[in-house]
């Protein structure tokens, strides 16, 4: 079964071929983080226009590298939400028209399903293929926009045990940064600044939340600001890596705690790390070094938005017979579960 996977939920225009939900042949990802470098954020208008200008290109070079047609897939995958509405549209009208003209049924898929699902794909051409993961799972998932626990019994099942209450984990990457002068996205600029930095320089505030699954973050991104007041008023040169070191490593340490506890509770077989944050080198292998629950990690290169996760997640959907009429409307608030 081969699925072609369509994404433009934000401001990542992409187009995947899969094989049988894990085998990928191409993914093609257009970012404009350029576009939007100077705006320090996505500028929605900016992000849809370029989207129409790429989106036939782009699925048009996934085709041609896997040395396919429209006609040899089984089935288009395209991201529904949540996203911005101008963006999510251009994908599904593009998503559409190819399934019209080819006969090919249509599958409307959730951008944070897709991010879970980035953990089963791995490249075609390798001998052998890691496992897949295995249920019952609890999916960590750490975007730009969400951070939520989800406990999976089994195939595009989830159970939310918990979500933040204010800042995603990325979000705080990205205005933690931004506090520290560092450019837009913040994740890979506060991981490479915190490479030279102390994390234990500061301590900063580690919200548990006990009792509960939830996540806060907005009152450590408040400490960071707090310090870095403190040492304006000084006129003192900002320590800028310790800061980003010290961040990190709490933003870690509230991650890997509350997610080993919650597997603990629920005994399930794996933990499953997804989302743009997964990204983050120092947090990869902090949940590697426990030893307690096998983790299942995305390649790199899947963490942040891509369309072979819209094409595995699309492969289980459509193999179940989970497939979409072309009526659909985009869901820009959708949520997981
Ligand atoms: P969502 O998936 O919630 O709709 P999104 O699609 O915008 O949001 P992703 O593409 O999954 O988010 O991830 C982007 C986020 O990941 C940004 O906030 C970015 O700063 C963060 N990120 C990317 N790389 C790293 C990294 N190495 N370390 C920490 N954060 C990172
Ligand atoms: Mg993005
Ligand atoms: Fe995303």
């Amino acid at each position: 079964v081969r699925v072609l996977g369509i994404e433009t939920s934000c401001d990542e225009t992409a187009a995947a071929i899969l094989e049988n939900g894990r085998a990928l042949h191409t993914s093609v990802v257009a970012t404009q983080i350029d576009l939007h470098a100077k705006y320090g954020g996505v500028f929605p208008e900016v992000a849809s226009r370029q989207h129409v200008q790429t989106i036939y290109a782009v699925v048009e070079q996934a085709l041609q590298q896997a040395h396919l047609g429209i006609k040899d897939v089984d089935a288009i995958a395209v991201t529904r939400g949540p996203g911005l509405a101008g963006s999510l549209l251009v994908g599904m009208n593009a998503a559409k028209g190819l399934a019209l003209a080819s006969g090919k049924p249509l599958v409307g898929v959730n951008h944070l399903e897709g991010h879970i699902y980035s953990a089963w794909v791995h490249p075609a051409d390798i001998q052998d293929p890691p496992p897949a993961p295995e249920f019952p799972l609890l999916a960590l998932l750490v975007s730009g926009g969400h951070t939520e626990l989800n406990l999976m019994t089994d195939h595009l099942t989830y159970e939310r045990l918990g979500a933040t209450l204010d800042d995603a984990a990325g979000e705080a990457f990205d205005k933690v940064a931004r506090l520290l002068g560092l450019p837009y996205p913040g994740g890979p600029s506060i991981q490479k600044t915190a490479e030279q930095g102390n994390p234990f320089a500061f301590q900063f505030p580690r919200s548990r939340l006990e009792g509960t699954w939830d996540f806060s973050f907005s009152g450590l991104k408040t400490a960071v600001l707090r310090t870095v007041k403190e040492y304006e008023q000084d006129t003192r040169p900002l320590p800028v890596a310790d800061l980003a070191a010290s961040f990190q490593a709490a933003v870690i340490d509230v991650l890997l705690t509350k997610t080993l506890a919650a597997a603990r509770k629920f005994g399930v077989r794996q933990i499953l790390l997804a989302g743009g944050v997964s990204a983050n080198r120092p947090l990869r292998e902090a949940f590697l070094a426990q030893k307690e629950f096998p983790v299942q990690i995305p390649a790199f290169s899947l963490c942040t938005d891509n369309a072979a996760m819209i094409a595995a997640a699309g492969h289980f959907r459509f193999v179940r017979g989970k497939t979409d009429s072309l009526d659909i409307d985009v869901m820009p608030n959708w949520p997981l579960s």
